[in-house]
């Protein structure tokens, strides 16, 4: 077997990963490299193969580093099947469509080019097929795969393929595993990571693979806290939330601290059409998720409330300006690096009574990163603004494992795992956890270099 990295191998985005044996090639994620004004023209470097002799295409969840350059395969001539679970390929849709727009508004502004068109992802989506959990299928000739439930966002998984024509010392088929993203403890919407029942290989991601997480308990806390200290007040609490996952948490937790009565029955803005749309396929595919708390409340519905407020159009999301009274207003982008939510810090961050809760990670250069480190004052759309409302940022919301979990994970039910290569991860953060994993496991541990190949 030939296993080479083809993104996600100097960052933590981009994840594209290729392997090959006597009879099959199949690829695992076609993610866009993401900087910090989401730069188009990164993604136009070359894939580094033939995408034309692909067999098939594994993704492990819908992440934009993970399928941003799914319809540029097709563009490229792949007419091959694209396997993923079914909540995958709901929320990939979403995140293509979403990707388009900014694709197109950047064409316009800066003039730069777009990677590909409308009809490229149509038919991709048209390629792609989703699939349950633990279904065993033979994605291409000779190469078991299997999906299992990462614990990372809806539909999430680490990705499992057998290979018979590459076999162990004991004769059975090589076991390869990919991690995609994997999540965070106890999140209260998703199931907990499966365990890694067996491999020989394993490909892991190291986001976080320096760092330990707040525990998850005082993040419920620390929200009810905030949220009531700011009503009482009678501010606006405005949540920056990334579309998928952390609004759905969000609005699960607001919703059992108003059942709870642990919160003042303010109106709550839900501000993002992508976030909206999004909200509806967790309501669809609710089976895949894992409630810790069992409250649903007389609407029967894990996400929402009498007073929340969907504001679909932009003539409702202006109308919001004229509600005078406290509320919360959760409204993307995450990083406020644009969408609804700069419409927002311009009415409330002068306000000290108001309030701004970050819950997600602040890139270097975004106007997020700069309101988290609590400079005085910050530019909206050329105009500065001085930052006097309350600023509170919640570590425990995040969405990836830490160093302790991942290396709870790389430890199979049923012997051990021979190789570990290390991905997605800045280059410090996979050189100290490469230290930290290899005080505690045997395996022979790998940081590829981007294009580098290997033979297994
Ligand atoms: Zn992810
Ligand atoms: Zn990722």
């Amino acid at each position: 077997m030939r296993l080479s990295f083809h993104g996600a191998v100097e960052e933590v985005t981009g994840s594209c990963f290729l392997v090959e044996t006597k009879r099959a090639k199949v690829l695992i994620d076609a993610g866009m490299k993401q900087g910090e004004r989401m730069c188009v023209t990164r993604s136009l470097d070359p894939f580094g193969f033939d995408v034309t002799e692909l067999d098939a295409v594994l993704v492990t969840h819908a992440h934009f580093d993970h399928t941003g350059r799914l319809p540029e395969l097709i563009k490229l001539g792949y007419r091959g099947p694209i396997y993923m679970t079914a909540p995958t390929k709901a929320l990939v849709e979403i995140i293509l469509d979403d990707a388009l727009k900014i694709m197109a508004e950047n064409a316009e502004r800066c003039g730069d080019p777009t990677p590909y068109s409308a009809d490229h992802k149509q038919l991709a989506m048209s390629l792609m097929q989703g699939l349950g959990y633990h279904t065993e299928f033979e994605a291409a000739p000779g190469i078991k795969v299997m999906f299992h439930d990462a614990g990372h966002i809806l539909g999430s998984s680490f990705v499992s393929l057998d290979l018979e024509d590459s076999l162990t010392e004991t004769g059975k088929p090589k076991r390869i595993i990919f991690s995609g993203d994997i999540g965070n403890d106890h999140i209260p919407i998703l199931p907990e990571t499966e365990s890694i029942h067996q491999a020989d290989v394993v490909v892991c991601e190291s986001t976080y693979g320096d760092s330990i997480h707040e525990p998850s308990e005082t993040r419920t806390l620390r929200l009810a806290d905030f949220a009531s200290k700011v009503l009482k007040r009678g501010g606006t609490l405005v949540i920056p939330a990334f579309s998928i996952e952390r609004t759905q948490e969000l609005l699960h937790e607001l919703d059992i601290m108003l059942l709870e009565k642990k919160l003042p029955a303010v109106p709550i803005y839900l501000d993002s059409p992508m976030a909206i749309r999004t909200t509806e396929v967790y309501r669809h595919f609710k089976h895949y998720l894992h409630f810790d708390h069992p409250v649903l409340g007389p609407d029967q519905d894990f996400f929402s409330f009498p007073s929340l407020h969907e504001t679909m159009s932009t003539e409702e999301s202006k109308q919001i300006n004229q509600d005078k009274r406290a509320k919360i207003i959760l409204a993307g982008n995450g990083m406020m690096t644009g969408g609804r939510v700069l419409h927002h810090l311009k009415h409330h961050l002068e306000d000290p009574l108001s309030g701004v809760l970050i819950v997600g990670y602040q890139a270097a250069g975004t106007l997020g990163r700069r309101i988290f480190d609590r400079e005085k004052t910050v530019r909206i759309y050329r105009e500065e603004y001085q930052v006097r409302a309350e600023v509170l940022a919640i570590g425990a919301f995040s969405a990836h494992a830490d160093k302790a979990k991942l290396l709870r994970w790389l430890h199979p039910e049923e012997g051990q795992v021979a190789k570990i290569f290390l991905v997605h991860g800045d280059n410090p953060v996979k050189d100290a956890f490469a230290k930290f994993l290899s005080k505690s496991l045997s395996a022979e541990i790998i940081i590829p270099r981007l294009s580098q190949t290997f033979e297994l």
